[in-house]
């Protein structure tokens, strides 16, 4: 059995981010349990067709380690250069364990530690375990007659299947969320013809990607600081955009006719623009950007099918109106398991209490990162940690680097086990509560941000208050003990 100090469960942007913070520290001994064969996470999996990130790459990518990058929102191939490269710059490598899949995760009361199951029947014994499996790493599919009846082609959007040629395929998308937006153009140009069936209309707005001037790059790589203003620039164009959705009505009226100028800019057709007009408040799903959504919406080639989905069965997909569409391909751009959080680990903390259990009524969780019960746990990009507007990285480098002073303010206390108290926790959830309550996301749709009508993903204030939030690590918070003594033998 391996025997660490701290175990972080994922290798992407934010179990990179903890094993350097970590690392800077001083604390360890540190491993990384992946269980894939590659670091990257989103970026590793989502390798579909103009993937790429929708947040501007000055502000997309670590404040610790800025890159000179192509253009101007980075690109998924480029993104998983750069956090191969970050592995490397840090020594990160030799820390990582590969085809290590978390199966449970048991704390041992009298021992003070975590005993965490892998797939392969071995076992790591950790005093702290820093889980971050991201939100949106297990895809979801429909829940419709016949999913696994399909007999061509079929795959999700972050599973895709590049042995597929779609050249003169008839190809079904289910979908129209961030990543159907980002591969249907490129699915239409290639195939015969594309049938997209959407639920509800997303907000669309122009994506303007300029590649780096020679200029720009010469200087950033003499000069990596010079990037700061332009990540300070992104931050604060993004902190005013998420200032609409978070209820500052004047801006989403503003940006709601910006939306509405431009698609009617693109699509001329009265019932076509129709089909594109969104029926929930700009910002209750994530508003995207896009340059070829609307010019791929008006192809001959192009069907926008917005009955709902009734069956799957092997030669296509029939919907509410009765219609049979007769496809050879079809693609699941249904998003992930995102409210579900850790599963599908099973957690047991202190006294045997179940974190499934826990959260059977949605997820929460103090600053996003620690839950009571489960002392020396904690969650990067956990609960109400993702944003509507902004970088997740800067969250992640948030969360990783309040854990490490949390860490290293026990460790100066000698104090090995830190469990957050209830009460800590209580009054951060009712802050998220209230502060929700005027945000576009309770609005009423139905969106990956939450569970039971509540918002148990998004963070409800403007981003620079959760930095502030937890800028100050203070074992006050916490339940705060010393290592148990060894058994005498
Ligand atoms: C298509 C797509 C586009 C996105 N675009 C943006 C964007 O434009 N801007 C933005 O800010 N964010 C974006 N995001 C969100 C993105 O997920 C985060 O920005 C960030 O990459 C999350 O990093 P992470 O390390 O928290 O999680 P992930 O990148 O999901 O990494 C989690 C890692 O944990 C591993 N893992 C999971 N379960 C286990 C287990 N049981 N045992 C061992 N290992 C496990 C996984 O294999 C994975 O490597 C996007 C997400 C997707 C899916």
């Amino acid at each position: 059995m391996q025997k660490v100090d701290v175990a972080i469960i994922g290798s992407g942007f934010g179990g990179l981010a903890m094993a350097v913070t970590l690392q800077k520290a001083g604390i360890g001994p540190v491993v990384i349990l992946e269980s894939a064969d590659r670091v990257g996470g989103t970026w590793r999996d989502n390798t579909y067709p103009g993937a790429a990130c929708d947040v501007t790459s000055a502000l997309y990518s670590y404040s610790f380690h800025p890159h000179v990058w192509t253009r101007k929102y980075p690109q998924q191939a480029e993104i998983l250069e750069y956090i191969e490269e970050v592995v490397d710059a840090f020594g990160l490598r030799p820390l990582i364990r590969f085809g290590a899949m978390v199966e449970t995760l048991a704390y041992a009361d009298d021992a003070g530690r975590w005993t965490i199951g892998l797939a392969d029947g071995t076992t790591v014994d950790a005093r702290v375990v820093v889980s971050s499996v991201g939100q949106l790493n297990q895809p979801a599919f429909p829940s419709v007659d016949g999913v696994e009846s399909f007999a061509g082609p079929a795959f999700h959007s972050a599973r895709w299947n590049h042995s597929v040629d779609l050249e003169a395929k008839r190809v079904g998308i289910i979908g129209t969320g961030a990543s159907a937006i980002q591969f249907g153009p490129q699915v239409a140009k290639a195939a015969r013809a594309t049938t997209i069936f959407q639920r509800s209309a997303p907000y669309v707005l122009p994506k303007p990607d300029p590649e780096t001037p020679t200029w720009k790059k010469r200087l950033y790589t003499m000069l990596p600081q010079a990037q700061l203003p332009a990540r300070a620039k992104n931050f604060a164009l993004n902190e005013l955009f998420g200032s609409s959705i978070l209820g500052n009505v004047k801006m989403r009226r503003r940006i709601k006719a910006q939306w509405r100028k431009y698609m009617e800019s693109q699509v001329s057709d009265p019932a076509l623009r129709e089909v594109c007009t969104p029926d929930y408040a700009l910002g209750c799903k994530r508003a995207l950007i896009a340059d070829d959504w609307y010019s791929m919406v008006v192809r001959d080639d192009v069907e926008m099918v917005t009955p709902a989905i009734v069956s799957i069965d092997a030669t296509g997909v029939t919907t509410a109106d009765g219609v049979h569409h007769e496809l050879d391909v079809l693609i699941y751009a249904t998003g992930f398991r995102s409210t579900d959080f850790l599963t599908p680990m099973t957690v047991t903390g202190r006294d045997g209490i179940d974190l499934n259990e826990r959260w059977r009524d949605g997820a929460t969780a103090y600053g996003g990162v620690a839950v009571s019960g489960f002392p020396n746990l904690f969650l990067l990009y956990g609960p109400n940690t993702n944003l509507g507007a902004n970088s997740i990285i800067y969250m992640l480098e948030t969360q990783a680097t309040y854990i490490t002073g949390l860490l290293s303010a026990a460790r100066h206390a000698e104090m090995a086990t830190l469990e957050v108290l209830a009460s800590s926790e209580e009054r951060w959830e009712s802050m998220i509560e209230s502060e929700s309550a005027s945000t576009a996301w309770v609005t009423g749709c139905n969106s990956w941000y939450t569970a039971n009508g509540r918002n148990t993903n998004n963070w409800p204030m403007p981003t620079r208050k959760y930095r502030q939030a937890l800028k100050d690590p203070t074992l006050l918070d916490y339940d705060v003990r010393p290592a148990p003594s060894p058994v005498p033998a």
